[in-house]
């Protein structure tokens, strides 16, 4: 594995860590995703890492999982999902990501991408996915303590777009900072009635599509 090296085993998981993940990539091809790209990252990358030593055994459970300060790592699958939706048409070069968390979404990125931006409110949890990027030897990624419901307007355009917590609407600035043919994911409504959006940027103005209902943490104005 690209990231063997770096790796001690998660404890307590009843197996090594690599065959808890090969059982995961078995049961996220058996609920429908089908990117072999977006598959042999996640059986690569370590989830174990991304989250709190007392809950590492449950890592390669297909559930979010709490990380602090009322947040979650987001559901395999929902990973899985977002990021073949993401690449679908096109494989970008340049990605944003709105809401590190954990940081596990990130790295997964930034393992198939040339480029991530991504923007946490929460500090504290900034620092720790930080932390991992360089343990993991991802050196890829930028990261930035901001309202990432601004983007990262110095650093726009951006090929793709993706927003991990849950707006009332798109945020326009987002949008703004699509380069032409961009594709934009994004959870979007009130809790219990979320949905997962794509946008992308065409000659014809913005094509919308409705994907499946979801369920994400809201997002936030400010920085903590
Ligand atoms: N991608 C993350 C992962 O893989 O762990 C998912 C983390 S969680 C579902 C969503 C994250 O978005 C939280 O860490 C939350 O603090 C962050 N968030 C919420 N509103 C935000 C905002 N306006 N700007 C940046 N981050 C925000």
């Amino acid at each position: 594995s690209r990231f063997a090296r770096q790796l001690p085993e998660a404890r307590g998981l009843g197996m090594t860590s690599q065959r808890a993940r090969d059982r995961l990539i078995e049961r996220l091809v058996a609920e429908g995703i089908r990117d072999r790209r977006v598959l042999d990252v996640l059986r690569q990358l370590p989830r174990h890492l991304f989250i709190d030593e007392a809950l590492a055994t449950r890592a390669y459970e297909d559930t979010a999982l709490p990380i602090g300060q009322g947040q979650t790592i987001s559901q395999p699958y929902v990973v899985a999902r977002m990021t073949e939706v993401l690449i679908e048409h096109a494989l970008p070069r340049r990605v944003l990501e709105v809401g590190t968390g954990s940081g596990y979404q990130c790295a997964v990125l930034a393992s198939l991408v040339e480029q991530v931006y991504t923007v946490e409110r929460i500090d504290e949890l900034l620092r720790n996915a930080r932390r991992r990027f360089r343990k993991l030897g991802l050196g890829n990624i930028r990261s930035r303590h901001d309202d990432g419901r601004l983007g990262w307007p110095d650093e726009a355009p951006f090929d793709a777009i993706m927003v991990t917590a849950a707006g009332a609407e798109l945020e326009d600035a987002l949008l703004g900072q699509l380069a032409p043919a961009g594709v934009l994911v994004a959870p979007v409504g009130p809790p219990g009635r979320q949905e997962l959006l794509r946008v992308r940027a065409g000659a014809e103005g913005w094509q919308r599509e409705t994907l499946a209902p979801v369920s994400f943490v809201p997002l936030l104005g400010g920085v903590a």
